[in-house]
């Protein structure tokens, strides 16, 4: 088995459904010919991870596919992003997303289709994100179930560099207008064949900042004679716990770390420079906003109170992903008629982690949905350098992506 030491207890993304089973997807819906290609897709993708930008292998793959599928294809959007169209007459316009980027890091399972590409992997189920849409797009090309038009969006970048905000601005939605826009991610700290979701916040908004510390450097022992940037750099730590802690509302949800301090080379000399770096997290432009404001008023109070010169660099990241109210109720119908009532967490928890599908949330009403695709109580999660996505989950995404379709786009 595995090496890795399982984390079941805190789960990425814990789940309060009762225990109860979904197994698989009805051949009728997802066929047995359709997985295996799912699983080739999945597997060729998995060996050869891509990181951002630089999805080209990736890229060429998926169009090819959907041109042999018989769809318009529209690439080169944010570089290696590309756009299917699928039109079947007069009806709404659909934009169902997926993200096809690796990571940097080096996967240490054994599996027959491990990364080829040294200190690049599929860490994060992109992979089997992408080979669900296509699947997708296979099954609606041959049946076409729905009435309408269809854009199969694939991003490029989700991890760190916001692949999803360039497509944006490359004009995704004015190019491929859409009236309703949706994203799925596995979930391997889930049930299998379950899904999780919530209208409003549901992933928070990832910020980060960098503080730079600096002062007249000194001989250590004669600290009188400089601005010791050590000292005040501890202050602006101690006083930054207390913007959660003192400033924000109980109610409401704020997470700021310093992750990194970085001052001195050695034992008798004070250094002229400390750098801090950190995150924030938040739900809600009002908590962004509050961390962000605190956070350079402490700067600047210390900086009066030590003598030290501190600056401040606070870069937005990613926004909160947020689900618009009609397009959670067509993922929930969709997801239910699949798995079940009960198979749905229809008000789950909010989660702390980041999705750059926010960015086409701003642009075009949407809704994230999670699918629970645990292989068991001991399967790896994501960013972990065993994981690797389960490809029995294939066929529930992929009859999710057809039964969204069928019912956004009734025929
Ligand atoms: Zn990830
Ligand atoms: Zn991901």
């Amino acid at each position: 088995m595995l090496p890795f030491k399982a984390m079941r207890t805190i789960g990425l993304f814990p789940s309060d459904l009762p225990d109860k089973g979904f197994d698989m997807v009805d051949e009728d819906l997802i066929p047995k010919s359709l997985h295996e290609k799912m699983m080739a897709w999945r597997r060729d993708l998995h060996a050869h991870p891509e990181t951002a930008f630089e999805e080209h292998r990736t890229s060429d793959v998926v169009a090819r596919a959907l041109q042999e599928m018989g769809l318009e294809v529209t690439r080169g959007l944010a570089t290696t992003g590309l756009v299917g169209t699928l039109r079947n007459g007069e009806g709404p316009n659909l934009g169902l997303r997926a993200d096809m980027d690796a990571l940097d890091m080096q996967e240490l399972g054994n599996c027959a289709h491990a990364s080829t590409y040294a200190g690049k992997m599929h860490g994060c189920g992109h992979d089997g994100h992408t080979a669900m849409l296509l699947g997708a797009a296979q099954y609606l090309s041959e049946h076409k179930p729905f009435r309408g038009t269809i854009h199969f969006i694939f991003q490029p970048a989700e991890e760190n560099e916001g692949g999803g905000k360039y497509m944006v601005q490359d004009g995704l939605f004015t190019r491929f207008p859409c009236d309703a826009v949706f994203g799925l991610h596995n979930g391997p700290q889930m049930r299998f064949g379950t899904f999780s979701i919530r209208e409003g916040a549901m992933l928070s908004a990832s910020d980060f900042f960098e503080i730079v510390v600096s002062g007249d450097g000194a001989h250590a022992a004669h600290p009188h004679t400089g601005v010791d940037t050590i000292v005040a750099a501890s202050s602006v730590v101690g006083a930054l716990q207390g913007i959660v802690s003192r400033n924000m509302d109980p109610l409401d949800s704020l997470v700021i770390s310093v992750t990194q301090i970085r001052g001195g080379d050695t034992w008798n000399v004070l250094p002229q420079e400390t750098v801090i770096r950190g995150t924030c997290r938040s739900f809600t432009d009002k908590a962004r906003a509050l961390a962000k404001s605190r956070i350079s008023e402490v700067c600047e109070g210390v900086a009066l109170a030590s003598g030290a010169h501190i600056t401040l660099n606070y870069r937005e990241g990613y926004p909160a992903t947020t689900n618009a109210a009609e397009p959670t109720r067509y993922a929930i119908r969709a997801a239910q008629s699949l798995v079940g009532v009960d198979n749905v967490d229809t008000d789950c928890r909010l989660r702390m982690g980041s999705e750059d599908f926010a960015f086409m949330q701003q642009a075009c009403p949407g809704a994230y949905i999670i699918l629970g695709t645990a292989r068991g109580e001991n399967d790896p999660p994501v960013h972990n350098p065993y994981y690797d996505f389960n490809d029995d989950a294939l066929s529930i995404g992929a009859a999710y992506w057809v039964r969204l379709a069928e019912q956004f786009c009734p025929r």
